[in-house]
């Protein structure tokens, strides 16, 4: 939204709000948007310069700054392309650039992306991806996996989380973990997570004696008509609100607690369950937790996976979870995969198990199947 053209020592105000840098002679420092940052050289850019324009950028918004009563940490993302030798055009290189930026803002906050070639193939295989998935949800080509939570008492299975498939024409089976992020930053998360969310609530119709987890991703839990979507699908499926858990994760809940907190209130409302996934994974700390209110807490399986690993990991594994006990919420170990795993994570207070050891994602014949046997 606002850039800076360098003509040698100029100081440049206004690029983002009380930065001040100097722009090297043949550089352009464009601001894209909120945090993103593009820096081209126009001529023979220097590496050296580019990296320092970077830092200097870097080194102010990672600082913490005072917004009213609030102390928040920016982050910035910059892409920096170079033209050696001037031989690259002006358009080329704000586009280079800018495609480093994209990388830099994937990497996480507060990094800077040299441009390179292998960024192009990347951007058009993602491209392809992209477009393969919106046909895939326009036709209803996705499906759902369900995988077992079992009880830890009787080990009798108590409900079932459902787990989005994509085989993708050619290329066989993607990873959720491949294509969600993908949804998140196309837009498509809104309409993949709606029929996840109607998929699913179709099919615990067949199972009136089991819990049916849905995963929720930050992008459809910030929309603020969230609740209505959910309340819609569960009036068009009649099936009971109470059998319906929406997993959340924790990211979207640091940076926006005032609206989790709402949300969570008025799903609650509606008589859904919310669970929040992936504890000990990220940041949590308890006394934030507490009050949102969650029905369950599922520990990550980074860490369920540390139970048969050294004292100290064993040892952060179960403060973790006495953590969440202590806050008188049920707790689901995931990732389960051995007997021992199984029998610590009961010692140590969780209530539901789920993993390769009880049964992996499986369809829903095979579910109905496992509850008549
Ligand atoms: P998640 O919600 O933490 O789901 C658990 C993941 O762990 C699933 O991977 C599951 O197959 C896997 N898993 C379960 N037990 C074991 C085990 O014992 N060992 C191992 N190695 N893995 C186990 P999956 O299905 O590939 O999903 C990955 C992630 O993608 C999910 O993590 C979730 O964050 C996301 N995801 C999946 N389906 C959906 C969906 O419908 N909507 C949204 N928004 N996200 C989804
Ligand atoms: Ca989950
Ligand atoms: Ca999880
Ligand atoms: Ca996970």
């Amino acid at each position: 939204d606002s850039y800076g053209h360098g003509t040698g020592d100029q100081l440049i105000r206004g690029v983002a709000a009380g930065l001040d840098v100097l722009i090297p002679q043949g550089a352009v420092l464009a601001r894209i948007g909120g945090d993103e940052f593009a820096i081209a050289f126009l001529s023979d850019g220097e590496n050296a310069a580019a990296l320092q324009l970077a830092e200097q950028i870097l080194d102010f918004l990672v600082e913490p700054l005072e917004i009213g009563r609030r102390v928040v940490v920016v982050g910035a993302s910059i892409g920096i392309a170079m033209s050696p030798a001037g031989t690259i055009g002006r358009e080329e290189l704000v586009r280079r650039s800018d495609l480093a930026m994209y990388k830099a803002k994937e990497a996480g906050r507060a990094r800077m992306t040299l441009y390179d070639p292998s960024m192009d193939a990347d951007r058009e295989q993602r491209n392809a991806l992209e477009l393969d998935l919106r046909m895939a949800i326009e036709s209803g080509d996705l499906t759902l996996a369900y995988q077992p939570l079992i009880d830890a008492a009787s080990y009798a299975p108590t409900g079932v989380e459902a787990l989005v498939r994509w085989n993708r024409p050619g290329h066989g089976p993607i990873s959720p973990e491949v294509f969600i992020p993908i949804a998140e930053t196309s837009g498509l998360i809104e309409s993949l997570g709606l029929f996840v969310l109607r998929k699913a609530c179709e099919t615990a119709k067949q199972w009136p004696e089991l819990n049916v987890s849905v995963n929720v991703s930050p992008g459809q839990f910030r929309n603020p008509a969230f609740a209505d979507y959910v309340r819609y699908v569960l009036k068009q499926t009649e099936v009971e609100a109470g059998r319906i858990t929406l997993e959340i994760t924790e990211g979207y809940m640091i940076q926006n607690p005032q609206r989790t907190r709402q949300s969570i209130e008025r799903l609650k409302a509606l008589g859904v369950k919310v669970a929040l996934d992936d504890f000990g994974s990220g940041f949590s700390s308890i006394g934030y937790l507490r009050q949102f209110g969650f029905d369950r807490i599922k520990i990550d399986r980074s860490l369920v996976m540390g139970v048969n690993e050294d004292k100290r990991q064993r040892e952060m594994l179960q403060a973790t979870v006495a953590l969440a006990r202590s806050l008188d919420i049920p707790v689901t170990a995931e990732g389960i995969e051995t007997e021992e795993q199984a029998i610590a994570m009961r010692l140590f207070g969780c209530d539901c198990l789920q993993g390769y050891l009880f049964g992996k994602p499986m369809t829903a014949d095979l579910i109905t199947e496992m509850l008549h046997a």
